[in-house]
């Protein structure tokens, strides 16, 4: 089992390359914000937990957001590999998650940061849509639609987050670079940071991520 974190700004293609990544080399996918937004279109009592978080840009606590993906990962077991998206977003998750994987005999084996400079950042953010359906994601400027409004893979309808709105984008960039950017020495020190150049073109950033992780462990498919 191999075990993958993704880190970077929000607006850096983690959730883009996580998932390209993790096709390309059958692993699960988990993406912590996918997780909450699906849990806030089913209306469960996670989603109305995390809701006001999330539209104001802010992290969900802790608690809550360590338990929903250790019980994401704990359904994981006898995968291929695992690469996390989104999670770890602080130091007390990153402290949690080594606590968890240690437990189980297992280790963070990679942390594959996604560098892009701020300008670019808040581009991206304010072109993104997402298909309601299948969560692929699309962007006007780099990456549009073939059809306005409509999703290429599976023809569901394509939204924007409430959350990439310039006043939340600004607060969850700000918020980054206070309590998720400090991961990047974390890992650094651990030893298991890897930093890939996050602009150009999809299909290049996933190239240079597949390239730059170890061969040995990876069954590519
Ligand atoms: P994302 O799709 O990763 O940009 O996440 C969207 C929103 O979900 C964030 O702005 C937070 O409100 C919440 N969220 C996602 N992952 C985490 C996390 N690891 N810790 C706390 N909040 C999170």
């Amino acid at each position: 089992m191999y075990n993958i974190i993704f880190v970077g700004a929000p607006g850096a293609g983690k959730g883009t390359q996580a998932s390209r990544v993790a096709q390309k080399l059958n692993m699960v996918h988990i993406s912590s914000g996918d997780l909450f937004r699906q849990a806030l279109e089913q209306g469960t009592e996670l989603g109305k937990q995390v809701k006001a978080y999330m539209e104001k840009g802010a992290l969900v606590p802790d608690e809550i957001t360590i338990q929903m993906v250790m019980e994401r990962l704990s359904a994981t077991d006898g995968a291929n590999g695992v690469i996390l998206d989104g999670f770890p977003r602080n130091l007390p998750q990153a402290e949690a998650l080594d606590g968890a994987v240690g437990a189980r005999g297992k280790t963070i084996d990679k942390v594959v940061y996604i560098e892009v400079s701020e300008e670019e950042l808040v581009k991206r953010l304010s072109g993104r849509w997402l298909c309601r359906q299948c969560q692929a994601v699309y962007n006007t400027v780099n990456s549009p639609p073939k059809m306005e409004g409509k999703c290429d893979k599976c023809g569901g309808e394509l939204y924007q987050r409430p959350d990439d709105k310039p006043e939340t984008v600004k607060k969850r960039l700000d918020v980054y670079f206070a309590e998720t950017a400090p991961l990047i020495d974390y890992y650094r020190r651990q030893g298991t940071l890897m930093t890939v150049e996050g602009e150009g073109s999809v299909e290049e950033v996933t190239r240079r991520i597949v390239a730059a992780l170890p061969a040995e462990k990876l069954v590519v498919k």
